[in-house]
């Protein structure tokens, strides 16, 4: 499809579907390469060279990098068209996408418009189900916004070890946690994508120096004596009994396939997992956003009295609720006197999790659970959601995330109202061709 019809195809879909902040009437094909015409839509919160990048939020509006992201350096390489940047929840603080900035739009889920996408990735999963041309989202993920729209939303989403993929160019939520990573409708495009934005970047000091294997080459390779191992944990109370039955179909395909299948347990994780998270990624969030006051990126405003009444009253008027919640908690957090009690604590528990994680690893090559305890829930359902109750959705996703290791989200069917259930395999560190070489034998 050319350029200008791309375009169009994507405008329409859009208007219906909300799935962009920016889309580019013009954009340009540079390189030349394996993504030769290939549309690619990037997740608001990576820079794009002169293209509004918002990372969801009213108080970057307007601000448009100087510089591209190591990510699309290499993607504009290989021929990719950049189309635009997608919506997702302000900062990446959220679920569902709901989370957005003050003046924008929520994207509706691609299989029911009284639905969410998920998040905070939610326009990259949306718009990657609802595509009629070539198209591969770069997404983030901090604690399963690649996996978790990838699920609500039928489409495949991998998240990379930390490290894999270089940050320089993403705008951070939590340094420690954050990682950029490819949402696309089939398990291949995801391992191009993968093969071409992995690898070691100078201007990232936490990028891993090691070679960068042919994942596309995996998807063919069986996975005969491949041990699997059932998190028991992630099939008890709390999560949807047909979405159960789904997964648990899927892990006979991957058994008659050959795979070994075995029960593990990872009780740490499922018991402190989401607090674990939750107060690390606040504490770490808080601090990143102190340099939006009004002043350095994006918003500004006439100033007025002083400078604190000025920073306090941009902050208050274009940070959302939920931002704003999450500078308190982490602010507090992380506070001389209760340091020792939150933060520290937390880092203490996340080591022990890692911990789990490697143990299980010694004796299984992947993990093995559903990817969201539900399917995409209705708008109305996730307004009477409190808090505690948004964040307790990420409880399958926030484990492989604190541990850093890499995971995907394959469709695995969908349930009687016919929304789409997601599998999650999770691999050990660096073995994401694991990841490919596993999901791609549960492809249609
Ligand atoms: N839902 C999680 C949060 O709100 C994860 C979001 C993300 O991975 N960016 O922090």
């Amino acid at each position: 499809m050319d350029i200008n019809k791309i375009i169009s195809e994507t405008k329409k879909i859009d208007k219906e579907y909300h799935y962009f902040n920016t889309i580019d009437d013009s954009p340009k094909k540079e390189g030349n390469g394996n993504l030769n015409n290939v549309a690619v839509s990037v997740k608001d919160c990576i820079c794009v060279k002169d293209m509004e990048s918002r990372a969801g939020s009213k108080i970057l509006s307007t601000y448009k990098p100087v510089f591209d992201a190591t990510v699309i350096q290499r993607i504009r390489k290989e021929g990719a068209v950049i189309i635009g940047k997608t919506a997702q929840d302000a900062f990446g603080f959220g679920s569902f996408s709901t989370n957005v900035g003050k003046d924008m739009k929520i994207p509706l889920n691609p299989f029911d418009k009284e639905r969410a996408c998920g998040g905070s990735s939610g326009g990259a999963a949306g718009f990657t189900q609802k595509s009629t041309f070539k198209h591969i989202a770069l997404g983030q993920s901090t604690g399963g916004s690649i996996v978790a729209p990838a699920s609500f939303c039928g489409v495949v989403g991998l998240c990379p070890t930390y490290g894999r993929i270089s940050r320089y160019g993403l705008m951070d939520y939590a340094n420690s946690l954050d990682k950029i990573g490819p949402i696309a409708k089939t398990v291949e495009e995801v391992a191009l994508m993968l093969e071409i934005i992995a690898g070691y970047d100078e201007k990232e000091s936490t990028t891993l120096n090691e070679p960068v294997p042919k994942y596309t080459s995996y998807i063919k390779k069986d996975i005969k004596n491949l041990k699997i191992g059932i998190i028991k944990e992630a099939f008890g109370k709390g999560i949807e009994a047909e979405l159960k039955e789904k997964v648990e179909e899927g892990i006979k395909m991957l058994e008659q396939q050959g795979a070994k299948i075995e029960d593990i347990s990872l009780p740490l994780t499922k018991k402190y997992g989401v607090e674990t998270y939750y107060l690390l990624a606040m504490c770490e969030a808080s601090t990143n956003l102190a340099k939006f006051c009004g002043m350095r990126y994006g918003a500004s405003e006439q100033i007025k009295g002083n400078f604190n009444e000025y920073f306090s009253n941009i902050r208050s008027d274009y940070f959302n609720d939920e931002s704003k919640r999450r500078i308190i908690i982490g602010t507090f957090a992380r506070m001389a006197g209760y340091r020792d009690a939150y933060y520290i604590k937390a880092a203490k528990v996340r080591a022990k999790i890692i911990d789990e994680y490697k143990k299980a690893f010694e004796k299984v090559d992947l993990l093995v659970s559903p990817t969201m305890p539900f399917v995409a829930p209705r708008f109305k359902e996730i307004e009477k959601l409190s808090p505690l109750q948004n964040y307790m959705a990420d409880t399958l996703t926030v484990g492989p995330n604190l541990a850093g290791l890499p995971h995907i989200s394959v469709p695995i069917g969908t349930n009687k109202d016919k929304m789409p259930i997601g599998l999650m395999l999770t691999a050990d560190h660096l073995k994401e061709e694991t990841l490919i070489q596993a999901s791609s034998k549960l492809e249609k």
